[in-house]
């Protein structure tokens, strides 16, 4: 039998961040250079500190929670919405099966 461990959404938080100029390459693709332990961009081939490297994949990981965040929000009140629309037409159906069972009461 297998066991799903649960993983904790970690928080980590960054002294400071480098601004970089426009144009410039911000090194979103990363390669693992495993002879010698190096992190490599994969677009520009600039070698990066694997510190730099982690912290801008705890930054992009902390974008990705946020909008996953975001997401599960509009879709809870897209699901609301649903309901709402369906309970009223529910409610229009039974309105209209109700008038044409009895045509003639009126
Ligand atoms: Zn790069």
């Amino acid at each position: 039998m297998s066991k799903v461990i649960p993983f904790a959404r970690l928080r980590v938080s960054v002294a400071e961040q480098n601004e970089r100029p426009r144009g410039e390459c911000t090194h979103r693709r990363i390669k693992l250079e495993p002879n010698g332990g190096v992190v490599v961009c994969s677009i520009c081939g600039a070698m990066l500190s694997p510190f730099w490297a982690l912290s801008m994949l705890s930054e992009q990981y902390g974008l990705a929670l946020a909008q996953i965040d975001r997401l599960n929000a509009r879709l809870a009140l897209a699901s609301a919405r649903v309901l709402e629309l369906s309970e009223e037409l529910d409610a229009l159906t039974t309105q209209e099966r109700a008038s044409k069972a009895s045509p003639t009461e009126t």
